[in-house]
């Protein structure tokens, strides 16, 4: 037998035929790739590829982007509304009407029965913005309940209210090309390779163009921190420490720009006072960085023409989220590094529209980064709907993380939930369950019926995925992009903006609000209502056809823009939207209040995401070719810490928190330190059982990876049986 290169056969592509090419943006993370839909003759869709003239992806696409088209057609999809008549029936296939008309009803019956806010909407970050801005009108303008949010609470509310502290306004000053400028990177627990593969791949390219220092501070030697200069594998928690650290050496040594600090920030001389606490000599016991690595670090970036930072769930999902985004914002205000090329504050978010929400779901405030308790936003907002403005609020209601606390106690009788998935979603998922049980209603809005909140729903509305509907997404530089129909929705799902427009219309103000048949007049409205010259998000000069012909176009994009590009970067002429127009630089004092490793528990728990899922799997789960490459829960463990409990690779453990316990496969890894385990999110019953979820203070955004646990060899004939009955459902 012949071995050797000459004979082996060359790996073919099976050759797809397609007719005619559909564009898109994708729907899973908010790097925001530029996608085009193959369709065959038959108009069948039979493969994805990444648009070669996005400005985003470049003709890339990551596993989950490549396999997208697969959705469609995914086992699992709803193909009728569903109604349980009492709790403990089975569903039963139902009309539209009816389902429509029991959950108006039910809406309806507990507000007049418990109030208005007794009933609570969750929604998502997946919709399009259309669609958000539409399900705004219908809770803050219909049904007029309080306890209305989406699940970017639990990824992005820390970044979003670190913002408006610093800024004076949400919205991510950065953009991707800042990577091609700037002198010296810092990425704070942001594993981009895994979590963001194109922002990754931009990044990457830019290095090859133009080496300059790539810093990474993550607890876990991610792929990241695999690539980086320098890794600072810090404590849990403690990054305030190491940045105010940072600050006491870029202050006494005098390498601040003090005329950019003049200019335009206000409450310099009370950081410059809190920072003298945290001389990196005794900052080091706390964050676990040494002293020189801490000067070293804070040098280079200081010194740097231009320096950006970055950051994901690392920092957001903390107690310290919001501090820890002020004080990043910090770093960059007194280095000078806000509103220029290279030089940037950059939040990157985590679903494909968590931005949209933030800009028009109207879940923390009004549409367009209105406030509801600033009295000229509602008014302007009822003039602009045909509403009383005494309807609304005067301040924000419960976020997600508040709402199942409020069901707990009986204040929240019924929840409507649109396109997430709590149950595997939120920490402590036992205390979510047994929250689920006493609702009196519940109505479970999804691409899929076999979600697991459909265990406890009472209605549910089968919604069109992805490209079965129309409408806008915004990515994490402010690019907005669209999604154009495909194809027609599967069976009887329909696009969730028919769900909110029907929906609407069973309400009184249903009838004096106008609810637009299309998307495309429901954009026409968001561009009416960003117009203005002192608003950042100002969207008017665009339409459907100039967003395809730029393949997205950043925000700001003023009415009469004629050049097919927004403003790369907000903030250039140093002024906010603070009332003064100055930043605000902020004392950030650490307190330490996480749950910590000790002799009961002695790991920390620390959590993520792996390239080839997506959240909660509802959707990667299905797809056969992402799914095989993780399809069991499984934990990485340091080898030393394994050997003293006698763990072996690839054998199952049980881990038990203050809460609950689960059971994973291990895998030896020196990624994660002796004391640290790492376990993906995305799996049911799995490390969510174990989380605390302390709230930050200002974000309410749980600390999902700051807890603790310990590690059992169990029997493994009985744990991958456990395992399997969990997986099932
Ligand atoms: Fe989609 Fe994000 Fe992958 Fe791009 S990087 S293809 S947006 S999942």
């Amino acid at each position: 037998m012949l071995f050797g290169r000459k004979n082996r056969k060359p790996i073919s592509i099976p050759t797809k035929k397609v007719k005619e090419w559909k564009y898109s943006t994708c729907n899973y993370c908010s790097t925001g790739c530029s996608i085009e839909i193959g369709l065959d003759e038959n108009k069948k869709l039979v493969t994805s590829r990444g648009h070669a003239g996005a400005d985003v992806n470049r003709g890339k696409l990551c596993i989950k982007g490549l396999l997208e088209h697969d959705l469609f057609n995914s086992p699992g999809r709803g193909t009728e509304p569903l109604i349980r008549e009492k709790h403990y029936h089975d569903f039963e296939p139902t009309s539209w009407d009816h389902a429509l008309d029991t959950t108006a009803a039910q809406i309806k019956n507990i507000q007049q029965q418990y109030g208005r806010d007794a009933f609570a909407v969750i929604s998502t970050g997946q919709l399009l913005t259309e669609e958000f801005y539409t399900l705004g009108k219908l809770v803050r303008g219909c049904i007029g309940t309080n306890n209305y949010d989406g699940n970017t609470t639990l990824c992005m509310a820390s970044a979003v209210s670190g913002y408006k502290r610093s800024f004076g306004s949400d919205g991510p000053p950065g953009c991707y090309d800042d990577f091609e400028h700037t002198h010296c990177l810092m990425a704070f627990g942001s594993n981009l390779p895994e979590q963001h593969p194109i922002i990754y791949w931009r990044l990457k390219e830019a290095l090859e163009k133009r080496k300059f220092p790539l810093i990474v501070v993550d607890p876990r030697v991610t792929m990241l921190a695999q690539f980086a200069d320098i890794h600072l594998p810090i404590t849990p928690g403690t990054d305030c420490v190491l940045i105010n650290a940072m600050m006491h050496v870029i202050i006494n040594e005098g390498l601040q720009d003090q005329d950019y600090i003049n200019a335009h920030t206000q409450g310099f001389d009370e950081v410059k006072a809190l920072v003298q606490d945290y001389d990196p000599k005794s900052a080091q016991h706390i964050c676990g960085i040494d002293e020189d690595k801490i000067r070293t670090v804070a040098r280079l970036y200081a010194k740097a023409p231009a320096a950006m930072s970055i950051w994901t769930m690392g920092i957001n999902q903390s107690t310290h989220g919001s501090d820890g985004v002020a004080n990043i914002n910090n770093l960059n205000l007194i280095t000078g590094n806000i509103g220029k090329p290279g030089g940037t504050s950059l939040s990157i978010t985590g679903q494909c529209n968590a931005m949209g929400t933030r800009e028009w779901s109207s879940c923390s405030g009004l549409p367009g980064y209105r406030y509801l308790e600033n009295e000229a936003d509602r008014q302007e907002i009822a003039d602009f709907w045909g509403i009383d403005a005494e309807f609304f609020p005067k301040k924000r209601g419960l976020s997600e993380t508040d709402i199942f606390p409020a069901i707990e106690t009986g204040e929240i009788k019924g929840l409507w939930i649109v396109a997430t998935n709590p149950m595997t979603s939120m920490p402590n998922t036992g205390r979510i369950r047994k929250a689920l049980e006493k609702l009196d209603f519940l109505v479970v809005q999804d691409v899929y019926q076999d979600v697991e909140m459909n265990q406890y729903a009472h209605v549910y509305f089968p919604a069109s995925v992805w490209a079965e509907k129309q409408g806008c997404h915004t990515n994490t530089e402010r690019r907005v992009n669209l999604i154009d129909n495909a194809l027609a929705p599967f069976a009887n799902s329909k696009p969730d903006f028919w769900i909110f427009n029907q929906l609407a219309k069973r309400f009184d103000h249903g009838n004096i609000i106008h609810f637009p048949d299309q998307p495309e007049q429901a954009f026409e409205e968001m561009k009416q209502l960003s117009k203005g010259e002192d608003r950042t998000l100002d969207i008017s000069g665009m339409s459907y056809e100039k967003i395809i012909q730029a393949r997205g176009i950043q925000w700001p994009y003023r009415e009469g823009s004629t050049s097919l590009k927004g403003d790369a970067r907000l903030y250039t002429d140093g002024k906010f939207q603070t009332p003064s127009g100055k930043a605000n630089l902020l004392p950030i004092k650490f307190y330490n209040n996480n749950e910590q490793p000790c002799q009961q528990y002695p790991f920390w728990l620390n959590s993520g995401r792996v390239v080839e899922h997506f959240h909660t799997r509802t959707r990667t789960g299905k797809i056969g070719n992402c799914n095989k490459f993780s399809p069991t829960p499984y934990m990485e463990m340091n080898p030393d810490a394994a050997n003293e409990l006698g763990v072996t690779h690839q054998s199952y453990v049980r881990l038990t928190s203050r809460r609950s316990d689960a059971v994973v496969m291990v895998q030896l890894t020196h990624r994660v330190p002796r004391n640290m385990v790492f376990i993906p999110f995305h799996f049911h019953d799995c490390v969510n059982r174990l989380t605390l979820g302390l709230l930050d203070p200002h974000s309410r955004q749980p600390a999902f990876k700051q807890c603790s646990v310990r590690i059992e060899a169990i029997d493994q004939k009985e744990a991958a049986q456990l395992n399997v009955e969990r997986r099932a459902f």
